[in-house]
């Protein structure tokens, strides 16, 4: 069930619903090329499910891993439109990302159903990244911490002792594709506070990811930060050098 990860640095690219057979030839061959595998730093990009097939074929003898956006609670069935985790690891899938914040926004995935996704992903063998993050008026608000941690909750006590196999992402809403990152400090606060509740589930090293308009120019202070193992990378990760300037940061 799942595999047990390392805390090292992993940069995801979320391609979204975006890219085309064309494209994303080139843009896998440029990222084959330009990158060389370090120990203890890894990449991964996240595509549409109609190109794991691609991603597959392009990457598989190289360094970098590949995923899916989204996946089913259910292992097999009458659920049109749906793809399993077990279905995403026949193509090669190591990582698979649950609980986005468009998927939460707009096909209403609640925290019950992230959940249940990230044990099925974990149930396949895959590695969920389980993103979390508040809304700017949840911000305003001053719940920041209340929502993550409650999205966080919904998904460690669905996990149990696996925790330890998770990658979380913290992206504030209001981050995502706005142009507005969370300054360095804003995400770390964040980040020592789901830490530190992973650390009450036996999951302290878990890889802990930022995510929200990270380019090249910003990455860098934010990897710095005691508490970000790296990021997930939207917009930013369909240009190759950017992707991997990000990485490199
Ligand atoms: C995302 O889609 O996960 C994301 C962080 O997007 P962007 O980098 O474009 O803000």
């Amino acid at each position: 069930m799942g595999l047990n990860r390392m805390r090292g640095k992993l940069v995801v690219g979320n391609w979204k619903m975006n890219g085309g057979l064309a494209a994303n030839e080139a843009l896998l061959s440029e990222l084959k090329s330009a990158w060389t595998s370090v120990p203890g730093r890894e990449i991964a990009v996240c595509v549409p499910y109609p190109y794991l097939a691609q991603a597959n074929a392009a990457l598989e003898a190289t360094s970098i891993a590949w995923g899916g956006q989204d996946v089913s609670e259910h292992a097999s069935g009458a659920f049109t439109g749906e793809v399993s985790a077990r279905m995403l690891g026949e193509f090669g899938c190591r990582y698979v990302i649950v609980g986005h914040s468009e998927r939460r926004a707009l096909f209403g995935d609640s925290d019950a159903a992230v959940a249940a996704k990230t044990v099925a992903a974990l149930a396949g063998g895959l590695t969920p990244i389980a993103c979390v993050g508040e809304t700017l008026a949840e911000r305003d608000a001053g719940t920041t911490m209340a929502v993550v941690l409650r999205q966080l909750d919904a998904v460690l006590g669905a996990v149990g002792e696996n925790a330890s196999k998770l990658v979380v992402a913290y992206e504030p809403v209001w981050a995502i594709g706005t142009g507005r990152t969370a300054t360095p400090e804003q995400a770390q606060e964040v980040h020592a506070g789901l830490r530190a509740r992973l650390a009450k589930s036996d999951a302290a090293e878990v890889c802990l990811l930022y995510g929200g308009s990270v380019k090249a120019d910003n990455a860098k202070a934010l990897f710095a930060m005691a508490d970000i193992d790296g990021g997930l990378i939207g917009g930013a990760s369909l240009k190759a050098a950017e992707f991997l300037a990000i990485a490199r940061a």
